[in-house]
């Protein structure tokens, strides 16, 4: 199936605010679905979540908090070990890596505690920007505004940035919404891109945002595909 193209041209602001509105109220109870206890937690589950469901991250991490329940156990984990446990989550040697390796370093330079501030998170290994500023608004109540690939694919499809980058999506959407719900704002978006504006093809006709949104108005104009037919 064709992908749907973005918008070339933003919505007004006035639109812009009053969809954020609609998004506001419709997921008023949003919160990350990462299971988590902690920071060091939560900051291993971001890691582990890349190219996987948030309920395959919450299948493995019980098991792996239960054997290494800190920083400290986990910095000086077999690789092997940690590989079996996270391996249905994907990219598992990487990612078993990475944790590892951002134990370690939480463990020596930063007494055993996970860092709340962007520098430190992302000085991490294996720690980018989207990681750290979810570790930030979800564990430290810090405003941050993670752009993955639902936030990036909704905040295009409804016309609020034309950005090529993540950080340049990020840099539209913080000028939109009020510094202490740009944690929120990401919820609203990631929880709409699951349940409604799905890619590759997104549920319009049951879209609250429908009469606002650019992309809702040229996907219900065209006529749906016709099934192909088995042979
Ligand atoms: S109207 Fe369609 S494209 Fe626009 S936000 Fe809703 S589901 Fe996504």
């Amino acid at each position: 199936m064709p992908a749907i193209p973005f918008p070339k041209k933003r919505v007004s602001r006035s639109v812009a605010l009053e969809q954020l509105k609609i998004l506001e109220r419709t997921y008023p109870k949003a919160t990350t679905a990462l299971e988590h206890a902690n920071p060091y937690e939560l900051l291993i589950a971001v890691i582990l979540s890349a190219q996987c469901t948030d309920a395959r991250v919450n299948m493995i991490t019980p098991q792996l908090f239960a054997r290494y329940p800190t920083a400290k156990e986990l910095a000086s984990a077999k690789q092997r070990d940690v590989e079996r446990i996270i391996k249905s989550c994907g990219f598992f040697r990487a990612k078993a890596k990475n944790v590892i390796r951002a134990a370690h370093d939480i463990t020596e330079r930063f007494g055993g505690t996970v860092p709340g501030d962007r520098e430190s998170l992302e000085s991490l290994a294996g720690v980018g920007r989207k990681t750290a500023s979810v570790v930030m608004a979800n564990a430290f109540d810090e405003p941050a505004l993670a752009v993955d690939t639902h936030v990036f694919r909704v905040a295009h499809r409804l016309g609020l940035t034309l950005g090529k980058t993540p950080l340049d999506v990020e840099r539209d959407l913080v000028q939109l919404v009020p510094k202490a719900k740009w944690g929120l704002a990401t919820h609203w978006l990631i929880l709409h891109g699951r349940a409604i504006c799905k890619a590759p093809r997104p549920l319009c006709d049951r879209c609250p945002l429908l009469q606002l949104c650019p992309t809702g108005k040229v996907v219900m104009k065209k006529p749906a595909q016709p099934k192909r037919l088995r042979r």
